[in-house]
């Protein structure tokens, strides 16, 4: 045991994700270094928890032993000359993008939050408004160490343990624990985004200007109004985006190009009560949402274009005590529009529909259990009544009919056979797992419902 570490005790608590359901009791660990996590080798039903921002249960576990990973949050080393970057796992997205932005460095695959951790970035291989450029948060990792639950540490990069490496992204922390990640970070010289919306009156439309324009721009996501009903059917508004130059400054701007502003934030203190959110109000918020979105172009800070809902901390509260749920699903290119389509059928016949749903165009995927293939995708949020898991389920089947899966971060109620059907390497993800924790040490309430433990 190292000499500077401490014999420590977990204590008990009720956790979450994102979504707030389901709510678990579990025994939280907080370690500060390497040497406090190797204590806790042998412990049975460990995960490891980044910020909590998946939607469901993949990093909690009921009565089980959940590992928070913020005290080992590190910056290590920065190569100016290669833009590489290595830092411990528990550091999170916020940490690196507020230090080296005004540096010109940022992640060049960032998801819709900044408040994850590289753990939890790693685990569930997140994606940006760029993979259709840029591919998934694996592509820029150049290296990883990961401990294992019976002590063992494994270097992992293109050249060795790649097969290990390529199970961990999108692994959902069930190949080990990430201690630290080496990161290709992107050079830029403006911290702003020039920003085209367009208002598109069809998902048809919405479709063929992806397919005809998103090539052409780093960043490309899109609203669809999920409410709207009759001639408004599959409205909504495309967002495309590009890095900003010098040049797309005024004299003022670019006297500081990389100052990062940092939007005004507000909290949420309360959980609102869930009859809040009545289908009433999400058709209001939407239609809302249409109006004030006309055609437009400008230049945006990075923090708005890319983490919009960060400005409300605890914007999860809006949903009340029974929590909401993301649906988020993908599509293989030649199936979507139609796929698309029926799924968005069954949808508008829900009670309220969809309250936020958000469209994107994306590229090849990496991870064994990654979640992206080329094709669409889009995430619906869902307030949780009942009702709600039996509609999910119905996707699952358009979804499968389709080609498609679902994304594990944003999951809490998929069951095991239809995660066999949607993710086909799930064999070979299996085999790696055991050389990984031949013990079954690993495990969260995810992959006990889904039988990955
Ligand atoms: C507002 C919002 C917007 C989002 N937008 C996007 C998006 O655009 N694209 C996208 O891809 N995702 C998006 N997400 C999902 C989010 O990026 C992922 O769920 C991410 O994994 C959360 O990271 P976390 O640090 O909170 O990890 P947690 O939620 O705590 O854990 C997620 C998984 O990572 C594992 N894990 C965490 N740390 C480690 C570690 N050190 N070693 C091994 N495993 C570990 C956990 O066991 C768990 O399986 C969004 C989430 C929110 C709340």
């Amino acid at each position: 045991m190292n000499a500077t570490s401490t014999v420590f005790a977990p204590r008990p608590e009720l956790l979450s994700g994102w979504g707030g359901h389901p709510l678990l009791p579990c025994n939280v660990w907080s370690p500060r270094n390497t040497a406090d996590l190797q204590q806790l080798e042998q412990l049975p039903d460990i995960i490891p928890r980044g910020e909590g921002r998946s939607y469901g249960d993949p990093s909690i576990i009921c009565d089980g032993n959940v590992i928070l990973m913020s005290g080992l949050n590190r910056l290590l080393a920065f190569d100016p000359d290669q833009g590489l970057l290595q830092c411990q796992a528990g550091v999170t997205l916020a940490d690196i993008q507020d230090k080296f932005i005004p540096q010109g460095w940022m992640l060049p695959v960032t998801p819709g939050t900044r408040f994850v951790q590289v753990g939890g970035a790693i685990a569930a291989d997140v994606h940006g408004k760029n993979h259709h450029r840029t591919g998934a948060f694996s592509n820029w990792i150049r290296e990883i160490t990961l401990l294992h639950p019976d002590g063992r540490m494994l270097t992992c990069n293109q050249q060795v343990n790649r097969e290990q490496l390529l199970a961990t992204a999108g692994g959902m922390g069930l190949t080990g624990i990430i201690l630290t990640a080496t990161l290709q970070m992107k050079r830029i010289t403006v911290a702003r985004i020039r920003q085209r919306q367009t208002r598109v009156k069809s998902l048809e439309e919405m479709l063929s200007l992806l397919a005809a324009e998103d090539e052409q721009h780093e960043y490309s996501v899109a609203w669809l109004d999920c409410t709207a009903t009759g001639n408004s059917w599959g409205r909504g508004v495309v967002f495309f985006g590009d890095d900003a130059q010098l040049n797309d400054l005024n004299e003022h701007q670019r006297l500081e190009p990389l100052q990062l502003r940092h939007p005004r934030e507000l909290n949420l203190p309360w959980r609102m009560p869930s009859r809040l959110l009545s289908p009433a109000v999400i058709h209001a918020f939407n239609s809302l949402y249409w109006r004030t979105h006309s055609d437009r172009e400008g230049l945006v800070d990075l923090y708005t274009f890319f983490y919009p809902l960060d400005s409300l901390r605890n914007w999860n509260r809006i949903y009340g005590k029974a929590g909401f749920t993301q649906y988020q699903f993908i599509l293989p290119e030649q199936r979507c529009e139609s796929g698309v389509a029926d799924v968005l059928e069954q949808v508008s016949h829900y009670r309220g529909g969809s309250s936020l749903a958000v469209l994107k165009r994306m590229g090849a995927g990496n991870g064994l259990l990654s979640f992206p293939l080329p094709g669409i995708t889009v995430a619906l949020d869902f307030p949780l009544r009942p009702g709600l898991f039996d509609l999910l389920t119905k996707l699952d089947d358009i979804v499968i009919q389709n080609q498609g899966r679902v994304y594990l971060a944003k999951d809490m109620r998929l069951s095991p056979r239809h995660l066999e059907e949607m993710y086909h390497e799930l064999p070979r993800w299996r085999v790696l797992r055991d050389q990984c924790d031949p013990g079954r040490q690993l495990a969260s309430s995810l992959s006990r419902r889904l039988e990955l433990t």
